[in-house]
């Protein structure tokens, strides 16, 4: 088979899997699953945090020991319907994120967005950097946090305020990020699967602990 064809083949399975939004005009309608983030925000059992501008709620299937989500009360459908006009509130969001881990001194977070989301309306994700959950079962999963699939707040904030705009990532970068052979975000150690990774992951855990 040549190589363009198990690209194409690799793009379609990694497509499948993350079942992206792809629309870019016209918000899915509200009983779609990938609206179920607008549901967890109205819901007081899911929120943890909200005011006039923002709501954080808990990660429903978190990848990590703490993994939350900060989502804008405007409906901004995801990263890529950023604009320059958004830069205080993308700045704001991130300001959030550092309030919400300050007390975990122990602990690294990353805060980021993917590059290719699966849930509509822009979510900024604030997850420590242990990724100890049993709901982190596969590559894609672990290569959508540790690759440049995800994009740093910081960094997103910092193209606003420069470039007035976020640098696009086309479909098959994505794909290839997601693609990425396994390997430790820590220490560069590479694993031969989701088990050999996760045991991996779990020597750093205990290095951290008294
Ligand atoms: P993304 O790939 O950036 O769109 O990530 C969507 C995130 O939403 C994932 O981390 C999911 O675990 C999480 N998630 C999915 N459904 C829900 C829900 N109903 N409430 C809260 N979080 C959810
Ligand atoms: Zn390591």
């Amino acid at each position: 088979m040549s190589d363009s064809i198990i690209q194409r083949l690799r793009f379609i399975i990694a497509i499948m899997k993350r079942k992206t939004i792809t629309n870019k005009t016209a918000t899915p309608k509200r009983y779609h699953w990938s609206a179920n983030l607008l549901k967890s925000i109205e819901d007081p059992e899911c929120k943890i945090r909200e005011d006039d501008k923002i709501v954080v709620i808990k990660d429903k299937y978190p990848k990590a020991q703490f993994h939350y989500l900060v989502l804008p009360k405007e409906d901004i459908l995801n990263i890529w319907h950023v604009k320059k006009e958004h830069q205080d509130l993308l700045t704001y969001m991130h300001d959030i994120a550092c309030d919400l881990i300050k007390d975990q001194t122990d602990l690294e977070f990353f805060m980021g967005y993917h590059a290719m989301p699966s849930m509509q309306r822009l979510h900024l994700h604030v997850i420590s950097t242990d990724f100890n959950s049993p709901c982190l079962k596969n590559k894609y999963h672990w290569n959508s946090f540790t690759t440049p699939f995800f994009l740093h707040s910081q960094d997103v904030c910092r193209q606003l305020r420069i470039d007035g705009e976020i640098k696009k990532i086309s479909r098959e970068l994505c794909t290839d990020y997601l693609n990425t052979k396994l390997k430790c975000h820590k220490c560069s150690t590479p694993a031969k699967n989701m088990p050999d990774l996760k045991r991996h992951l779990l020597t750093h855990i205990s290095k951290c602990k008294p």
